[in-house]
C-alpha cells in the first residue's frame, strides 16, 4: 500500500484538480515544474538555508519529562511552536515564495482565516520584496485584529471579503476568483494541504522537513529512527502532513489524527469532518467535506480558528478511508483544559489547535514505554484573548 500521491494526482478515491478552465494553464505549470524545479540544487539550497537561518530550522525534539511520567509513555515535542512567526505554516510559505519566484510571478495572493497562514504569506513577501495581497473574511478581520495588523506591518495588503459566511472558506473563493482575473503575474499561495493537485502533494512536501528531521532526532535519542506513534492536529491537515509524512508506509508507526469536535459532534457546531464528511468536491479536490443533504457545504466551528475548515486534504481523507490513520475528535472544552495543562506541566503554552492534538492522552493508552511524538503545530500566543475569556484570567 502507497499512501502518497499517485501520478495522476489521487490519494486513493481524494485529490485530482477540479478547476475552471481558466485555470488549467497555471495549475498545468505548476503540475509540470514544481518536483523539476524544488529539486534543483539551488532550489534545495535555497530553501535550506532560509530554514535554517530565518525560520529557526531544525525544531528540537523535546522530551516531556513530566507528561511522559504521568501517562507511562516517552513522550516527546516536536517544536514547530519555535519556527519564525509561531507556527508550522512558514515551512510552506518560504518554499512557495520561492517556487513563484523562479515561475516568474511577482505578485502573491493568499487566503486566511485566522491569519496564520497571511501572517506567514506576507511574512516572506516582505522578505522577498514580492507584492502581497490577502484575502480574508469580513468577520475573521473583525476577530482576529492582531494578526491583521502584522499583515500591514508586513507591507500585505489585506482585502475583507463580505460574501457568504465572510469566513475562510469565501475568502478562499475570493482567492481564486482574483487568481482567474490575474493568471500570468500571480501565484496563489496555498496555506494547507488542500486545494487541487498539485497543491497538495506541493505543501505536503514542503511540511515534509519536520518528519525528515524527526528521523535524524529519534535516531539519537533512542537509537531507532522510527517511534510508535505519531499525534497531530488535523485543520486542512499541512501540520501532520509533515509529520506523517516519512513513515506514511512505515506499518511499524501509528499514525492519529486529531479533529475539533467544537460544541461535540452532534451538535451542529463543529469541524469533525472524518465523523460527518461525505464525499464531495471542495476548492479544486474530490475529498470529505461536510454538507448538507443537497450538497451545501455547512458551516464549520472550533474555538481554534485554525481548525475552523469544512474540509480535509485528500491525503487525510484517504488515510481515513483506508484506516492507516485513527481519526479521533476533541471537543472545545478538553482543548481548552489541555492548553492549561501543557502550560503547566511543561512551560509551554501552545495554540488552541496544538492543545486538540494533546487532549488523545486523556483517551489513549500507550503501552510502557512506546515512543509518542506529538507536533507541537504553533505556540499560544495568538490565542491568549481566548484564554483570557474562557479562564477569567
Ligand atoms: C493553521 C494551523 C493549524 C491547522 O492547519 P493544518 O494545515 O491542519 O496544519 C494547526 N495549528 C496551528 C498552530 C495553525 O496555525
Amino acid at each position: 500500500m502507497n499512501y502518497n500521491v499517485d501520478k495522476k494526482g489521487y490519494y486513493g478515491d481524494f485529490g485530482g484538480a477540479f478547476i475552471p478552465e481558466m485555470l488549467y494553464s497555471n495549475i498545468d505549470k505548476l503540475k509540470e515544474s514544481y518536483l523539476k524545479i524544488t529539486n534543483e540544487s539551488d532550489f534545495k539550497k535555497e530553501f535550506n538555508d532560509l530554514l535554517k537561518s530565518y525560520v529557526g530550522r531544525p525544531t528540537p525534539l523535546y522530551f516531556a519529562k513530566r507528561l511522559s511520567r504521568k501517562y507511562n509513555a516517552k513522550i516527546y515535542l516536536k517544536r514547530e511552536d519555535l519556527c519564525h512567526t509561531g507556527a508550522h505554516k512558514i515551512n510552506n510559505t518560504i518554499g512557495q515564495i520561492l517556487l513563484a519566484k523562479r515561475l516568474g510571478k511577482n505578485r502573491i495572493i493568499a487566503e486566511t482565516g485566522a491569519g496564520q497562514h497571511g501572517v506567514a504569506t506576507a511574512t516572506v513577501c516582505a522578505l522577498m520584496d514580492t507584492e502581497c495581497v490577502v484575502y480574508m473574511g469580513e468577520l475573521d478581520v473583525k476577530r482576529q485584529a492582531p494578526n491583521v495588523a502584522r499583515m500591514k506591518m508586513l507591507g500585505a495588503e489585506v482585502r475583507p471579503v463580505v460574501s457568504g459566511s465572510k469566513t475562510l472558506k469565501d475568502a478562499t473563493n475570493e482567492a481564486i476568483r482574483d487568481w482567474i482575473n490575474n493568471p500570468i503575474n500571480t501565484h496563489y499561495i496555498i496555506g494547507s494541504v488542500v486545494g487541487p493537485h498539485p497543491y497538495p502533494d506541493m505543501v505536503a512536501r514542503f511540511q515534509s522537513v519536520i518528519s525528515e528531521e524527526i528521523k535524524i532526532q529519534l535516531q539519537e535519542l533512542e537509537g531507532r529512527d522510527y517511534p510508535d506513534h505519531l499525534i497531530a492536529c488535523v485543520g486542512g491537515g499541512s501540520n501532520a502532513a509533515g509529520l506523517y509524512y516519512h513513515y506514511l508506509d512505515d506499518d511499524r508507526v501509528n499514525i492519529i489524527a486529531v479533529e475539533a469536535a467544537g460544541k461535540g459532534i452532534d451538535s451542529g457546531k463543529s469541524a469533525a469532518t472524518s465523523a460527518l464528511g461525505k464525499e464531495g468536491i471542495i476548492h479544486g479536490s474530490k475529498t470529505l467535506l461536510m454538507q448538507t443533504e443537497d450538497g451545501q457545504i455547512t458551516e464549520p466551528y472550533s474555538i481554534s480558528a485554525g481548525l475552523d475548515y469544512p474540509g480535509i486534504g485528500p491525503m487525510h481523507a484517504n488515510l481515513f478511508r483506508t484506516k492507516r490513520a485513527e481519526f479521533i475528535s476533541i471537543p472545545d472544552q478538553e482543548a481548552m483544559n489541555w492548553g492549561l495543562n501543557l502550560s503547566k506541566m511543561e512551560g509551554i503554552i501552545p495554540a488552541i489547535e496544538t492543545a486538540h492534538a494533546f487532549a488523545v492522552l486523556d483517551i489513549k493508552k500507550f503501552n510502557l514505554n512506546d515512543v509518542v511524538v506529538f507536533n507541537c503545530s504553533g505556540r499560544g500566543d495568538k490565542d491568549l484573548d481566548t484564554f483570557i475569556n474562557y479562564f477569567q484570567l
